[in-house]
């Protein structure tokens, strides 16, 4: 019997209300009927261009967003059915890294006003002391030394990839199980984001959780899944349309979506060899969620549609390994 991944989404959906004084409501699917696992200490890399319901997937994976249909399994437990208690338990285990880490942080607290709280909350030290004591263990193991320096600054003070790193410690403080990091490291210097990732690696090493990598650059996603352990989804307009183990997506891209994602890839690698030519995109215009196009979200952009394709929605199937959502995924191969 196969073990239980850790986290299951079982065809979740979820719909937003926008527009409205001046414009009429619409309802937009930002999530439509997706399904996806992760295994324990396994990483799945999500990828998309924004907008197209990433990080709101991510949100329903960690309970802060509920889904409209579609369940959130962890650990075997439906994550809305669960009691208090249990609900508490999952919320610790279920850590965010966001985007920005100076918004993460309240910016008239130093690290430590921000930092030890949750640790003394969640009983994981007794006291004030104890939490100075842990977070400086911390702070070394994320590389800023001497700790005691940065515990008593105010984020103000701190430059960007030294505040990703803060983020990082205050992710993994609790133990977690999961943390989902949303374009964790978009914003650091090119030079510093593949530092960052082995540290999140590295720092998975130590504490076994599992990561939903939300990024738009296919290339960090390639790096992120290659030195740790997982799978590349790519999404698109709130759809996954291929999913596959290990970089197998990238070495060979079926869906004609990451076919062309494959000409914004930020990390080049002579090993990466173009069996056919990228086609070229039908039109630039990122279709709104507001006016999703009938059949194949994709089709209006899609140098290969066809009649069909306007018409009929191409099931997410296992083709070649993997996991594809396009009518003509054996002409790709
Ligand atoms: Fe392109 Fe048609 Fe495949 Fe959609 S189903 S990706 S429109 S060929």
């Amino acid at each position: 019997m196969s073990e239980e991944p850790l986290l299951r989404v079982v065809k979740v959906t979820k719909e937003f209300a926008k527009g409205g004084i001046f414009t009429p409501k619409k309802t937009v699917r930002a999530v439509d009927e997706v399904s996806l696992e992760i295994g324990r200490m396994e990483n799945v890399a999500l990828v998309g261009e924004s907008g197209c319901g990433k990080s709101t997937l991510g949100k329903l994976t960690l309970g802060l967003l509920k889904p409209d249909s579609g369940s959130v399994i962890f650990e075997g437990r439906d994550i809305w059915s669960m009691g208090k208690k249990e609900f508490t338990y999952f919320r610790r285990n279920a850590q965010i890294i966001h985007q920005d880490p100076y918004t993460s942080l309240n910016p008239v607290r130093t690290i430590f006003q921000s930092l030890a709280p949750p640790l003394i909350r969640n009983k994981e030290v007794p006291d004030s002391k104890a939490a100075y004591e842990r977070l400086k263990e911390l702070l070394t193991m994320v590389g800023l030394a001497p700790p005691e320096d940065f515990l008593n600054r105010y984020p103000a003070r701190m430059s960007g990839g030294q505040m990703q790193r803060i983020i990082l410690a205050r992710a993994v403080s609790l133990r977690p199980k999961y943390i989902v990091a949303d374009e964790a490291v978009s914003m650091l210097d090119a030079s510093l984001r593949l530092g960052a990732v082995d540290l999140m690696l590295e720092l998975q090493k130590r504490f076994g959780m599992s990561y939903l990598f939300i990024t738009h650059d296919l290339g960090i996603a390639r790096y992120f899944i290659l030195k740790g352990r997982g799978k590349i989804a790519m999404m698109y307009l709130g759809s996954i349309v291929e999913a596959g183990e290990g970089d197998s997506v990238i070495q060979k891209p079926i869906h004609p979506y990451t076919q062309i994602m494959m000409t914004a890839i930020s990390v080049p690698d002579p090993r990466l060899t173009r069996s056919r030519p990228i086609p070229k995109l039908r039109s630039l215009e990122v279709p709104r969620l507001e006016q999703v196009p009938s059949g194949c979200k994709f089709h209006p952009r899609c140098p290969y549609a066809e009649k069909i394709c306007e018409e009929h929605v191409p099931e997410l199937r296992e083709f070649d390994s993997r996991l594809v959502a396009c009518h003509f995924a054996e002409r790709f191969t």
